[in-house]
């Protein structure tokens, strides 16, 4: 099986991620023993194409600023949708990075908050340096108030984006230092989730991920403890993941944990087939059976195995800025996300790590549209697929769901009757916003 949802903790631009759990540092995230089949891919340690619709911070990608029926920023935010791919501290926006930081009197964590200091060209080679700015960043979620804090700011941007329910993912292990161990970290998490849930009116439900970097027994533990919050509510562990560097280790390794998980009534979800191919997707899926798959589009380069995922429900969780950032594709338009819905697929986008992908979750339905072809229907449809495949009850899925269709109706009613929409680009301005 593979890897799991991976808290990346990236470089921006280039092209190493790993896990919020991670301590020590990571390989470079592409290794020659699989180089990407897709022909539009590049290996991590290979420079992108110098194309100027490549992201950079400096020069956002140039995404089609107008088109007849281009659904604007806020079109988007009315869309009712469900969040379920996003890494804890990679959550974070930067103004909460800079309240953190300076909390907890930490200048050199405030530094990254200065321009271009999480700005590394995704041609520059250097796992080890990006290595240490995620470090950085993640340093200052250091106290049971950061935790806390870093849970309500994700559900309040998710809340302004239109979210109904977020399911956001976190290795306890790697903050259970700061605050006595891996129980008082996680309902640390577990509580504040639920306050966030009040706070801003969405759901707020949590994955737990295990790392891949760890030994396997470590996410047995996990698994166990996970087991005693399930459930499908805010504040409550609604699944069970495994993330970080895709080649660590291999899958079935964590078989016994996720076992546990799934007899616990915690679905699967693992990463796989971002950073490894379609053959990585298969070892995980065998090893792990998830629900869905973190990612998993790479899976697109062996059709036959799309429709062996989309006959077993296996739902893919798609982050498209996260494979332009990381070097998988090398931008937005070669993301093969037509594949994958001309497969029948359901697929929930997924913002990954908007602290070093500078985009947020509408930025991937922005991108959905505007780079990857996808009509009023489809985004609709992505919209809804996001809401069927979370692990939210039925009944409150069913809501959201009438919801979503509604949006669809008025939607299309207004583009028949009114005048093409200018759109901006949410994703250049996610960046702006962001003060990258
Ligand atoms: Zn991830």
């Amino acid at each position: 099986m593979g890897e799991v949802a991976i808290p990346p903790k990236i470089q921006l631009r280039s092209v190493v991620k790993t896990s919020n759990a991670i301590l020590t540092p990571d390989k470079p995230t592409t290794s020659p023993k699989e180089p990407p089949r897709h022909t539009t891919m590049h290996n991590h340690n290979t420079p992108p194409p110098d194309d100027s619709t490549t992201f950079t911070r400096t020069q956002p990608h140039p995404a089609v600023k107008t088109s007849k029926n281009m659904l604007s920023p806020d079109n988007l935010i009315t869309l009712p949708k469900a969040h379920l791919h996003l890494h804890f501290t990679g959550s974070l926006d930067l103004a909460t990075l800079a309240e953190l930081a300076q909390s907890a009197h930490d200048k050199a964590a405030a530094e990254l908050i200065n321009d271009g200091a999480l700005t590394v060209p995704a041609t520059v080679k250097g796992w080890f340096r990006f290595q240490r700015t995620y470090d950085l960043a993640r340093r200052v979620v250091c106290t049971e108030a950061a935790m806390r804090r870093v849970v309500q700011q994700a559900a309040r941007n998710d809340a302004a984006e239109g979210v109904r329910r977020l399911e956001i993912q976190i290795d306890p292990t790697s903050y259970a230092p700061h605050v006595g161990g891996i129980i008082p970290a996680l309902e640390i998490v577990l509580d504040e989730a639920k306050a966030a849930a009040h706070a801003t009116g969405i759901q707020v439900a949590v994955i737990v991920a295990a790392s891949r970097m760890r030994h396997p027994m470590e996410a047995r533990t996990l698994a166990r403890l996970a087991s005693k919050y399930a459930g499908q509510g805010s504040g409550e562990v609604c699944g069970f993941g495994l993330s970080n560097d895709e080649w660590a280790g291999a899958s079935a390794e964590w078989e016994g944990a996720f076992r546990i998980a799934r007899a616990a009534g915690l679905p699967g979800v693992p990463h796989g087939g971002e950073l490894r191919g379609a053959d990585h997707v298969r070892q995980v899926v065998t090893a792990l059976h998830p629900r869905r798959i973190g990612h998993g589009i790479r899976a697109a380069e062996d059709p036959r195995l799309v429709d062996e995922l989309v006959a077993s429900q296996v739902a893919f969780e798609v982050c498209p800025t996260s494979n332009v950032q990381l070097g998988i594709y090398p931008r937005l338009n070669a993301v093969p996300l037509q594949a994958l819905l001309s497969a029948g697929a359901q697929i929930a986008l997924g913002a990954d790590d908007p602290l070093l992908f500078h985009a947020r979750l509408n930025a991937q339905y922005q991108a959905a549209q505007q780079d990857m072809g996808c009509n009023l229907a489809q985004l609709a449809e992505l919209a809804a697929s996001s809401i069927r495949v979370s692990f939210a009850p039925d009944s409150d899925k069913a809501r959201w769901l009438s919801e979503v269709a509604f949006w669809r109706t008025a939607q299309l009613a207004s583009s028949q009757s009114s005048p093409p929409v200018i759109a901006r680009s949410v994703s250049d301005e996610a960046i702006q916003k962001s003060n990258y």
